[in-house]
């Protein structure tokens, strides 16, 4: 195996030769796009409907029938998707959502455009998902919902997240951007909570240039959705008397129409993405097989038994034991397997209960920080306060995120990393 030779060669950033000589950035190109999506978009683009709905609608459809529930609703982004959500869930002034603090903003954010504010739980620490435990010592009077987001594919823990939710009456979103297709013991996320909302801008693992989708079972948040930014469909789909009554205008002074090129794309990605994702999952997994029992890397994904998968595998990385390569700072330990072409890097959110945005920023003029605006209580939260979030970017690297499941290739990629590991004395003696 050309592994074990490789990963004994003199390290390339001490001048030895790189592991992966020759970089191939056609196993890396997302998404990937073909004459069918083309054809679809210039469809789109050649009969003047950038606006309409028709095509949309199929799109929704589709991607209702695909994700297993009854609903499902176009958006222009992800952001707007989970700011209706949040709204359709009720959260309103002075409410509070729960929210892991090691995510992108816009699972939090757009709570304080409604008044409501974040209050930031833990992550765990292999799952790199919400902490349940940390869910319910967060838990006041306020709290209204829970957003769950499945961290660089890998599912959260739904059992206990649904468990307490059920104890103490809330809503839960889930927040899918990074986990389409991903398991959970066997079912599609997404499929858990209240509701889900996913981004599919041109980076995320299905992607179809600027766009999001929410799903659900149910049909009182499907129409709030409606109501809240899709005036256009107020008359065909609002049927709840309340709802009914304000219809004409977008409850939440938004638009929210997705663009028809990209719900084109959308179908045409949505046909070839359960193979493409599988062909993704065989790379990543093969990626990590051969990094099996290398001291000081470990994969960030499910036990193998337990019917939990990765999706797309968006953005994904690895844990970093930091102890095991004799005390090897993980910047340093990026900085060598770059230099051996293995494509690492920094790879997690910086949690966001630190930034200053949640913390001193008054946006809408309150006179107090936004955060607290509307709060009876403060919920800011200090450095120290969710050490696992705070201490994560030291323990985690990017890794190759492989499109498709080349050995030969992917083996190379590996060998970078094996061979940093097992030579990180040399790096440790030359930095003391
Ligand atoms: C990308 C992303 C979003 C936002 O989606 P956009 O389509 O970019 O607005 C929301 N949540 C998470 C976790 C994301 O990664």
């Amino acid at each position: 195996m050309q592994m074990n030779k490789l990963v004994r060669e003199p390290l390339a950033i001490l001048g030895g030769p790189k592991a992966v000589a020759r970089d191939e950035p056609d196993l890396f190109g997302w998404p990937i796009v073909t004459q069918e999506d083309e054809q679809a978009v210039m469809e789109v683009l050649r009969a003047g409907k950038m606006s309409g709905w028709d095509v949309s609608r199929k799109f929704e459809a589709e991607y209702a029938a695909w994700q297993g529930t009854k609903y499902a609703i176009g958006l222009p982004n992800g952001t707007m998707a989970l700011e209706a959500a949040m709204w359709a869930c009720g959260l309103g002034r002075g409410d509070e959502l729960i929210c892991p603090s090691i995510t992108y903003w816009a699972s939090a954010l757009q709570a304080l455009r409604l008044g409501a504010t974040v209050v930031f739980a833990d992550i765990d620490a292999s799952t790199l998902c919400v902490d349940p435990k940390d869910i319910e010592r967060h838990i006041s009077p306020r709290t209204k919902a829970i957003m769950a987001v499945h961290y660089c594919g890998h599912p959260c823990d739904m059992d206990a997240i649904l468990a307490i939710a059920r104890r103490h009456k809330l809503k839960v979103i889930e927040d899918v951007s990074h986990a389409h297709g991903a398991l959970y013991k066997g079912r599609l996320v997404g499929t858990f909570g209240d509701v889900s909302a996913m981004s599919m801008m041109g980076g995320k693992s299905f992607a179809i240039g600027e766009g999001g989708m929410l799903c659900t079972d149910s049909r009182e948040i499907y129409e709030r959705t409606i109501a809240f930014c899709q005036y256009e469909r107020h008359g065909q789909d609002l049927t709840l008397p309340d709802l009914k009554a304000l219809a004409g205008l977008p409850l939440g002074g938004m638009k929210g129409r997705l663009n028809q090129t990209c719900a084109a794309m959308g179908r045409v990605q949505l046909k070839h993405y359960p193979q493409r994702m599988k062909a993704i999952q065989d790379g990543m997994n093969r990626f990590w097989d051969l990094l099996e029992g290398t001291p000081g890397l470990r994969p960030h994904r499910p036990a193998k038994d337990s019917a939990s998968t990765m999706g797309g595998w968006y953005n994904p990385l690895g844990h970093y034991i930091s102890e095991e390569l004799g005390g090897l700072p993980v910047g340093r330990f990026i900085e060598a397997v770059n230099a051996e072409g293995g494509r690492s890097g920094r790879a997690s959110n910086p949690p966001l209960h630190l930034h200053p945005v949640l913390n001193e920023a008054d946006i809408y003029g309150d006179g107090k920080p936004t955060r607290i605006a509307f709060s009876d209580r403060d919920v800011r939260q200090p450095a120290g306060s969710l050490p696992v979030s705070e201490g994560l970017a030291e323990r985690c690297y990017g890794i190759p995120w492989f499109k498709h499941d080349r050995a030969e290739s992917i083996e190379r990629y590996a060998a970078a990393f094996k061979k940093v590991a097992l030579q990180a004395e040399r790096l440790v003696s030359r930095a003391s």
